[in-house]
């Protein structure tokens, strides 16, 4: 009997995986890439996901890449967004879809998740979890563990291939009991936090808003949203300055045919920035103006080269800092 379990990269997962594994079912861990998933690279003392797993559950973790129907699906959500960009319920049923699809490859007879009756407002109350279920064609085939005594016996249990007795009836938002588990289980190494979803993010939101609304939502602008100060210059250009040497890296490697690269000149100290669409003689001027103000100034203007990718050679542009209240106005 083989069951897949979908891990998330929190401590719930692990302990469902865990809790079924013990009562001899095998276990296939599958764990989703999506586009907005933000993994401290601390979190599972230093470890990824996929050691950390290995650590765990004595399994290997499959990796499965979903980043092409998020985005699609997040262009417009059946059930609408949370607090913030996340649409949680249709993420759940979208991983499941596809859990569902690999059922068959992988041989198991049911789905596992680490979800806990009340934990989250939008997606873990009593009528999401069963809405969630059915819109995934998993009726009856979705056994969630950590609160599996306080919903309907699910097959796996009614048939007797899961011991409801040995399942849990967790509820609410406290973490207490997981943490009790984790401890029985001698589960360590664990990230606190529950989240590394930046949908769940105001600032990142407001960000992705904005793509959204200009018609941008593209895997690679969505990886640039993740990095350095964002502004908009107008409906098809925006710029971006790094916020550290680091960014500043990833920025000149990643630049694009097409992208302007913003780049110090001689006696100046300054961020890699980089613009992103059409832009005008105008607008360069200003983007300039924009990098000015996150340099080191030791005069009243900087000279900041700006490069249109590939073109070898840059322009010279000689600037002044642009003034607060308009930054602010183009800040995302
Ligand atoms: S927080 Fe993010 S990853 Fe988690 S269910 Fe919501 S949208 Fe999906």
């Amino acid at each position: 009997m083989k069951a897949i379990v979908l891990i998330s990269g929190g401590l719930d997962s692990i302990l469902a995986a865990k809790i079924i594994k013990d009562q001899g079912i095998g276990i296939i861990p599958l764990n989703f890439r999506v586009p907005f998933s933000h993994v401290n690279p601390h979190s599972y003392n230093g470890m990824g996901l996929v050691e950390f797993t290995k650590n765990t559950l004595g399994e290997e973790l499959r990796v499965a890449d979903v980043n092409k129907d998020f985005i699609e699906m997040l262009l417009n959500p059946r059930y609408g967004f949370g607090t913030h960009m996340n649409p949680c319920i249709d993420c759940k049923i979208l991983m499941l879809l596809k859990s569902k699809e690999l059922m068959q490859e992988f041989c198991a007879k049911f789905i596992v998740t680490g979800e806990v009756l009340g934990q989250r407002p939008m997606s873990q109350h009593k009528q999401a979890l069963s809405r969630i279920e059915a819109d995934a064609g998993l009726k009856g085939l979705l056994l969630r563990p950590l609160s599996a005594k306080n919903l309907i016996p699910t097959i796996p249990e009614a048939e007797g291939w899961v011991d409801r007795d040995k399942l849990f009836n967790i509820s609410g938002r406290s973490r207490r009991m997981q943490i009790d588990l984790a401890k029985r289980f001698g589960i360590s190494g664990y990230p606190n936090a529950s989240g590394g979803c930046l949908l769940t993010d105001r600032q990142f939101s407001v960000r992705l808003k904005d793509l959204i609304r200009h018609e941008e939502l593209s895997l690679r602008n969505i990886e640039l949203l993740k990095i350095g100060r964002h502004f908009r210059i107008g409906e098809n250009t925006k710029f971006i300055v790094g916020r550290n040497e680091k960014e500043n890296k990833y920025l000149e490697e990643r630049a694009a045919a097409g992208d302007y690269l913003f780049l110090t000149e001689e006696n100046a100290a300054g961020p890699v920035c980089l613009g992103v669409g059409d832009f005008s003689e105008e607008q360069i001027m200003l983007s300039g103006r924009i990098a000015c103000r996150y340099y080191d100034l030791r005069e009243d203007a900087v000279k900041i080269s700006c490069r249109h990718v590939p073109d070898k050679k840059g322009l010279s542009l000689s600037v002044n800092p642009l003034g607060e209240g308009d930054l602010a106005g183009l800040r995302l």
